[in-house]
């Protein structure tokens, strides 16, 4: 097993019997679920708008270079730079040049999972750079040292109690402030952030080709201050957020906002083409964008993960996960969590190191049923398990204990060999782990055969 394997098992069994946690994720999830289904009254046809949305990211995947192009030279006419980064070092590199460029010390930053995935933050603080988050989640996760728990809902295993403490511990403000209070607290911080930032950081929702603009969707108003209040604004995006059209929006905001939250639109939804123009009176002088490849044109390459691109992380998936459920965001280590987390990282990143993912899941399916762009995950968490054998990318032990498996489960001679109490013991030894928080596993003393023919006998 690799080192990351040993670690997600390991953060598994811990947070698998943690009830307060499991407690405070059981709580915030069906907060969700009661919100989704007024969000979806909005659709006369939702498996409709579901298929519209899945056709229109095949359409936009299938021809990501000329929808990339299309998005280059559109946005440029507006004044845009635009950079390509192939890889996370790559992005980290052209953001600290124009830091060094602008002579940059401090920046606000909206939420951004990309800007998690290349490890923005803490490269800037090597650089001596100060980088705040302004989402409210975010912030509080960057306060209390942590990366987001969830790609929608950053501090979703905390409580409000959990956030005034760390309030408390970390700004020194009163303990027990209640969330209205704690928001304040944020907000007067963040404003003092705002005004010394020389360049605000943000993601992107969209990247829309035909008026090479990007969309941005927020419930904060934080995301719509970090591009328009710095002198400079950077963009750090996913090549797979493209969208080929404006008028996809109407489409797409919504489903975000119901799958993502529950809403029927979300609170602040803006469209940015490019910096300040000349007959313009407010916006930033300069704004780049940073199109971001790293392993993504890996999952393009490969034609059955390639609709894991359409995805628009609402992180709907993650909500109806039972194994996200009960191990939480960080047991997997990843920047992407939850079954969609599972789905890419192994190509992301690399297969060795990070099959594992693909064996979390019950292949319940209920990803697959709440994905608003229909991606078909839980079959593709199998193909990554066959990718993971066709690759040999597993250990001699496991490739013997599977062969031992399959001899004894297709030889009922063998099976019927060892009494109960020896099946029992082998089990146990084996799944060590598994008794931590569980009774033991037990056997009937007598095998299936002999069960079966003690009732053939008794009926004749
Ligand atoms: S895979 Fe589907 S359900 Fe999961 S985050 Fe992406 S769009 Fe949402």
């Amino acid at each position: 097993m690799s080192d990351q394997s040993n670690t997600f098992v390991a953060k598994s069994i811990v947070k698998a019997a943690d009830k307060e946690h499991r407690r405070k994720i059981n709580f915030n999830i069906s907060r969700y679920n009661a919100a989704v289904p007024t969000g979806k009254q909005q659709f006369t046809n939702i498996e409709l708008a579901r298929e519209k949305a899945k056709n229109i990211k095949w359409r936009a995947i299938e021809t990501l270079d000329k929808q990339l192009e299309a998005f280059e030279m559109n946005s440029s006419k507006r004044g845009v730079k635009l950079l390509w980064a192939e890889t996370a070092d790559e992005a980290l590199d052209q953001i600290l040049a124009i830091c060094k460029k602008k002579n940059c010390s401090s920046i606000v930053k909206s939420k951004s999972m990309v800007s998690e995935e290349i490890h923005l933050n803490r490269f800037l603080e090597k650089n001596k750079i100060e980088s705040v988050e302004t989402d409210l989640g975010e912030y509080i996760q960057q306060l209390d040292g942590e990366a987001p728990y969830h790609i929608v809902t950053p501090a979703m295993h905390k409580s409000k109690e959990d956030v005034a403490k760390l309030f408390a511990d970390k700004l020194g403000t009163p303990a027990h402030l209640t969330p209205t209070e704690l928001t304040l607290v944020a907000r007067e911080k963040l404003r003092e952030k705002y005004r010394q930032a020389e360049i605000g950081i943000t993601g992107a929702n969209f990247i829309i080709a035909d008026i090479g603009g990007i969309a941005i969707t927020e419930n904060e108003g934080n995301g719509r201050l970090s591009c328009a209040w710095p002198k400079t604004h950077i963009v750090i995006v996913g090549i797979e957020k493209i969208i080929p059209s404006i008028t996809d929006l109407d489409l797409f905001w919504p489903l975000l906002a119901t799958y993502g939250t529950g809403q029927k639109v979300t609170v602040y939804n803006t469209i940015i083409t490019g910096p300040r123009q000349k007959n313009e009176i407010d916006g930033p002088e300069e704004m780049y964008v940073i199109l971001l490849d790293n392993g993504r044109t890996n999952i393009l390459a490969n034609e059955k993960t390639r609709e894991s691109l359409y995805c628009i992380r609402c992180g709907a998936c993650l909500n109806a996960c039972p194994v996200y459920k009960n191990i939480g965001g960080h047991a997997y280590g990843t920047t992407y969590s939850g079954p969609i987390g599972s789905v890419i990282t192994p190509h992301l990143k690399e297969m060795g190191n990070w099959k594992h993912l693909s064996y979390a899941s019950s292949l319940c399916g209920n990803c697959t049923e709440v994905c608003p762009v229909k991606i078909n995950l839980h079959e593709l968490l199998l193909d990554n398990r066959a990718e993971a054998v066709e690759q040999k990318s597993y250990s001699f032990a496991e490739k013997a204990a599977w062969k031992f498996w399959k001899s004894a489960m297709l030889n009922r001679k063998l099976m019927n060999m060892g009494s109960g109490k020896l099946k029992g013991w082998v089990v146990n030894t084996f799944v060590k782990d598994w008794k931590k928080n569980r009774s033991e596993l037990a056997f009937p003393q007598k095998s299936f055969s002999q069960q079966w023919q003690d009732k053939h006998r008794k009926r004749h």
